[in-house]
């Protein structure tokens, strides 16, 4: 099955195209297509081709006693909701997370100290289960290649509300402008957005899309009707080139580019 996809409104940051796009219904799929979760952390061009999205039927949360299993296709809000209400711990940060399970795992995604690998027991690629510690989880990176189609975590009792309200908090200080949340990786022993403050790029933008004044490292639309892949572009690679001249640091993006 086939669908359009307008990607100017299903990706967090509100650039895009119309793109027929694959619906991904069974673990049979033609390997030559690019995978999509919810788009919270993708900029796509608007040539991108062989893309998909997963089904339906991959939306799901079932408890198997001692193990919590989520389809592929869930989103976090449904998740966090699923471990508030029945008590358990480890995933309160997606309270303030948008993405969807097949995202989160891949993006290994988190707040502070708080990640998907945490609490990740194993995870369904392609048909088949490989525990979490195979799949080199490390600060917003695994090694998965396949499709994410289902992920089990540990059912650990005791919710903790304080980490909901930590993150609740941080997020209220994160920019409202749709964005893809943080555009480039905080390089070991500092943080992207002090970098790119320091170069003068927080609030700078380029044809409606720039580096935010609330938060430098977010990449935001600044102006839907003008803001387009290629500005996307060419404002990435200027915060890439001013903090490299400044400070010899070459950026790793966040924010995944499909071309
Ligand atoms: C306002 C805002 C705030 C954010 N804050 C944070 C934050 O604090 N911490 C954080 O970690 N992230 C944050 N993000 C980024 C985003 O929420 C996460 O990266 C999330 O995991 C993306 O999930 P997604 O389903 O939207 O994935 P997408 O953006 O659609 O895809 C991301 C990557 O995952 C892959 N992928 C998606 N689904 C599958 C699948 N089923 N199988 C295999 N690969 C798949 C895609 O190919 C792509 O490489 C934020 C984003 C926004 C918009």
């Amino acid at each position: 099955m086939k669908k359009s996809i307008d990607f100017s409104k299903y990706l967090s940051i509100k650039i895009g195209a119309p793109i027929l796009v694959d619906v991904i219904e069974d673990y049979s799929y033609d390997k030559s297509l690019k995978i999509l979760g919810h788009g919270c952390n993708l900029l796509v061009s608007p040539d991108a081709h062989s893309l998909a999205v997963l089904g339906d039927r991959f939306d799901y949360i079932k408890d198997l006693g001692n193990l919590i299993e989520v389809g592929g296709a869930c989103n976090s809000a449904k998740i966090f909701k699923f471990f508030k209400q029945n008590n358990l711990s480890g995933l309160e940060f997606l309270r303030a997370l948008p993405g969807s399970l097949g995202g989160l795992v891949k993006m290994n995604a988190g707040m502070k100290h708080y990640e998907i690998k945490n609490i990740l027991h194993s995870v369904c690629v392609d048909s088949e289960w490989i525990e979490a510690e195979k799949l080199g989880l490390t600060y917003r990176k695994t090694d998965i290649n396949g499709v994410i189609f289902a992920a089990r975590f540990k059912k650990e009792y005791g919710f903790r509300q304080e980490v909901e309200e930590m993150c609740t908090l941080m997020r209220k200080t994160h920019p409202k402008k749709p964005s893809c949340g943080s555009c480039f990786k905080n390089p070991e022993g500092d943080f992207a957005g002090r970098l790119l403050e320091a170069v003068g790029l927080r609030g700078y933008s380029y044809c409606g899309v720039g580096f935010s004044e609330a938060h430098a490292n977010f990449l935001v639309n600044y102006d839907r009707n003008l803001a387009g892949y290629d500005s996307a572009l060419e404002i990435i690679r200027l915060g890439e080139k001013r903090v490299y001249e400044e400070f010899g640091i070459k950026l790793e993006k966040e924010v995944i580019i499909i071309e």
